[in-house]
């Protein structure tokens, strides 16, 4: 099995440059449209704005998807303080704690975009006895890298309520193979799962099944998935694995994960994860998600009739600035292969 590491990476590279929190993730899509076309395969765009990419299979009668979401944590503009600086709503659940001090790009409407960094409303430690305080909504906004002291400056700008605050991802990749980035959560998945399908373009193979690969938009919110093409019977969850605590994955992993907060995932399904995770000799895990739920779980409660799995590479310090690395992008690779061809 030849993977091509280097287009997985790229393609990583190239999404987590365009910023997309969940609802704000129309360019992002159009890269993702462009990379499917590039391949040979069809782009549908469902109306919510998820994407569809179908890889005719040996039998087209049983359809499975495997879906990833390329929507990410993200804030909002909640409002424009007297001393120009924005306080903001969080989009999803970004870890506040980690967000202090961040780079971030307010995106207007009109399409301007600013930079700006997240602060503590009292950060200097020269100044204030509260510098070391608890983060929170509250005690956090955003400096812009503008010149502005009141509200009326902000507004001259195009700046309003409602515009999107994209983090920076400060995408890094190490010497070591180690890929630290926020947002892996889940870009990584969308870029293992364009991997697999250029490495079925390359190797010129067809699934067994017909695969219908599905970029999600609204994960992050909870209702990614919760509408699907009807011709699916079963969906498999491309998501981060997690990794701490009593959890037996590492960042070199595969994760197939048995049970999430939303309850246990189908027993067939994740039992033919792991065998086939075995039978090819894969560093993988079989665990628990403590605190998780997935776009399968969104799917099932959204009343989809389907059997559901959950799968991905092992990711450290979800939500925050996280961390895998590409033996884990490999062996959840070689899973997906596998489960295609089985
Ligand atoms: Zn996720």
């Amino acid at each position: 099995m030849e993977i091509n590491m280097k287009y997985v990476l790229q393609t990583l590279e190239e999404i987590m440059k365009i910023d997309s929190p969940s609802g704000y993730t129309a360019a992002v899509m159009e890269k993702i449209e462009q990379k499917a076309q590039e391949l040979g395969y069809g782009f549908e765009t469902t109306h919510k704005g998820n994407g569809v990419i179908t890889v005719p299979g040996e039998d087209p009668e049983y359809v499975v998807g495997f879906c990833a979401h390329v929507d990410t944590l993200g804030l909002m503009v909640r409002s424009i303080k007297e001393n120009g600086a924005l306080a903001f709503t969080k989009i999803g659940g970004p870890n506040l704690a980690t967000v202090d001090s961040e780079l971030c790009r307010v995106h207007t409407r009109d399409g301007r975009v600013y930079d700006g960094t997240v602060y503590c409303t009292k950060p200097a430690s020269h100044v204030y006895k509260e510098a070391g305080a608890e983060r929170s909504e509250e005690n956090l906004e955003v400096r812009l890298d503008e010149v502005v002291s009141s509200k009326e400056d902000v507004l001259k700008l195009g700046i309003q309520v409602g515009d999107y605050i994209c983090i920076d991802p400060k995408f890094v990749i190490t010497p070591s193979g180690f890929i630290k980035s926020r947002f892996l959560d889940d870009k990584l998945s969308v870029a293992i799962l364009l991997g697999v399908l250029e490495y079925f373009f390359s190797q010129h193979l067809t699934p067994r099944h017909t695969v219908k690969i599905l970029i999600s938009t609204y994960e992050e919110v909870g209702h990614g998935m919760a509408w699907i093409p009807q011709d699916i019977q079963e969906l498999i969850a491309v998501d981060m694995g997690c990794i701490g605590d009593d959890l037996s994955c590492t960042e070199q992993m595969v994760s197939i994960c048995a049970k999430d907060s939303s309850g246990p995932y189908d027993y067939t399904i994740t039992s033919r994860l792991a065998e086939l995770a075995k039978e090819n000799g894969l560093d993988y895990a079989l665990d628990i998600y403590p605190y998780y739920g997935s776009d399968v779980s969104a799917a099932l409660k959204g009343g989809q009739d389907i059997q559901g799995g959950l799968i991905g590479p092992g990711v450290f310090a979800s939500h925050a600035y996280e961390r895998s690395h590409v033996k884990a992008v490999e062996n959840t690779m070689k899973l997906l292969i596998a489960y295609w061809q089985d």
